[in-house]
């Protein structure tokens, strides 16, 4: 595609959408990367990737293995969500909508256009808006039948390099009963096409857990979780690691009328986001470069669930366009480490999502020189719609809105969150927020405002794309 991605699927950190997409495109993307986050989260194929994707960051073989078991899905998950982006439009807007869609898809991307004309034999069959969908619960099912594998039966905890998953993916047996791709291409030969080739679903069958349970959240959970086990058997980190990624899918997705627009945000995802990261070694040298900045903002980093006795500070410098992050990492005992930075430390503090300060707001507040504090909630909204709802019950929320986006900022008692939303979803939010009591009112402090502004530039430009645009500098 001319541009680059519409949207990207950020495994447990949710979806983003291309800020200066076309407008009448959000609401097909939303639901493009909505399947592929649905096939993600109900099947075990899927939170296991997701599991390795989280520890990918603390364990290298954990994201070299993600990477290798992904390209056994991926041919098979963009499928999918192309044709129900589809055929949710001619769901919801009919036919002739629907067949433009499909013409705008083959202008615009030949690559999802070809991904679109390979499932025909399910797609030729719409005639009309019912046959959209049941054609789109049919795909979703099929789908994930092909991502529930049953991964005791795969030999994880043997995995050390990409050739190890290769080689074992690479035996037809194994792919037949256990590569997502292959199991998806088998349903769709035997159900929809008259053929003779790739029909053996006795294999499909053999490599699935126990498809009567497939709608047993915590049953499909329990299988990724055997498999990480079994993965990381003889890591030295096995606990933290198996700690991590207890949480994945294990959220409940709650849902209103427009939450879809609250489950992606808006971001740059097609811009260069490099940047280096400098580990200083001590708490003078991190306050002297502090001192050093004209604008002095701390940034204090979300806990890594699984280590969390440790606790990760920055200051961000922009030097002749070169993006660095200078990173103080401290152990954390009961607090007070991070109590006296913020009583020492002379400067705003900005917090990555509300974790910490949902305990500790008060405590955090009378500590700070300079207020408000500031929270910034870099995954959509959605996703922690409650948690946000109940911290700042009783409190005021406001717009700061651009060309392509807006600022929602939520303000009580000197705590300042704010996060990215797409502007459409105003309207639901209005609703929405009244139900926590929250009020709405204008933002007229010309100095917040511009504030704010720079403190969501630079989160949003020190926010990488993916893990490799953040490189590690030494002395
Ligand atoms: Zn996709």
């Amino acid at each position: 595609m001319l541009g680059g991605d519409e949207g990207q699927f950020r495994f447990t950190n949710g979806t983003a959408i291309d800020v200066f997409l076309n407008k009448n495109r959000i609401l097909d993307v939303i639901n493009h990367e909505f399947t592929h986050s649905l096939l993600y989260s109900t099947t075990s194929y899927g939170q296991f990737v997701m599991m390795l994707d989280k520890n990918g960051i603390v364990d290298g073989r954990s994201n070299i293995i993600k990477n290798a078991l992904f390209t056994y899905m991926g041919r098979m998950q963009e499928r999918v969500a192309v044709n129900i982006e589809l055929m949710i439009r001619c769901a919801s807007r009919g036919i002739s909508d629907y067949i433009d869609a499909i013409d705008s898809l083959k202008m615009r991307n030949n690559v999802y256009y070809n991904h679109f004309r390979k499932l025909c034999c399910l797609n030729g069959k719409i005639r009309e808006q019912n046959d959209a969908i049941q054609l789109i619960r049919i795909l979703r099912e099929i789908a994930r039948v092909a991502l529930n594998v049953d991964l005791n039966q795969i030999p994880v905890g043997e995995f050390r390099t990409e050739k190890d998953v290769i080689s074992f993916f690479t035996n037809p047996i194994n792919n037949a009963r256990y590569s997502p791709n292959k199991r998806f291409e088998i349903l769709v030969n035997v159900f929809f096409r008259e053929n003779d080739n790739n029909n053996d679903i006795h294999s499909v069958y053999e490599g699935s857990l126990n498809l009567n349970k497939m709608y047993d959240a915590q049953y499909i959970h329990d299988v990724a979780m055997d498999a990480i086990k079994e993965m990381y058997a003889f890591h030295h980190l096995k606990e933290r690691l198996v700690t991590r990624v207890e949480s994945v899918g294990a959220k409940q997705i709650i849902f209103f009328e427009g939450a879809d627009l609250l489950a992606a945000k808006p971001a740059r995802i097609n811009e260069d986001k490099k940047h280096f990261i400098k580990q200083i070694k001590t708490l003078e040298e991190f306050i002297k470069i502090l001192e050093q900045q004209e604008r002095k903002y701390v940034y204090i980093y979300n806990r890594i669930r699984g280590f969390e006795e440790f606790q990760v500070i920055g200051v961000y410098e922009e030097k002749k366009n070169k993006r660095i992050t200078y990173s103080y990492m401290f152990f954390e005992e009961d607090n007070k480490k991070i109590f006296e930075i913020l009583k020492s430390f002379e400067c705003h503090f900005v917090f990555y999502k509300t974790k910490f300060l949902s305990k500790e707001s008060n405590a955090v507040r009378k500590m700070v020189r300079q207020l408000p504090v500031y929270i910034y909630e870099d995954t959509p909204l959605l996703a922690s719609f409650d948690v946000i709802g109940q911290m700042f019950y009783g409190g005021k929320y406001s717009y700061i809105r651009r060309i392509n986006d807006t600022i929602l900022v939520f303000q009580k008692r000197s705590i300042c969150l704010f996060t990215n939303i797409f502007t459409e979803s105003e309207e639901i939010l209005n609703r929405e927020l009244g139900k926590f009591n929250i009020e709405y009112i204008d933002m007229d402090d010309e100095r917040q405002i511009s504030e704010i502004m720079y403190l969501d530039k630079m989160c949003n430009d020190y926010e990488g794309n993916s893990i490799e645009d953040a490189k590690m500098i030494g002395q």
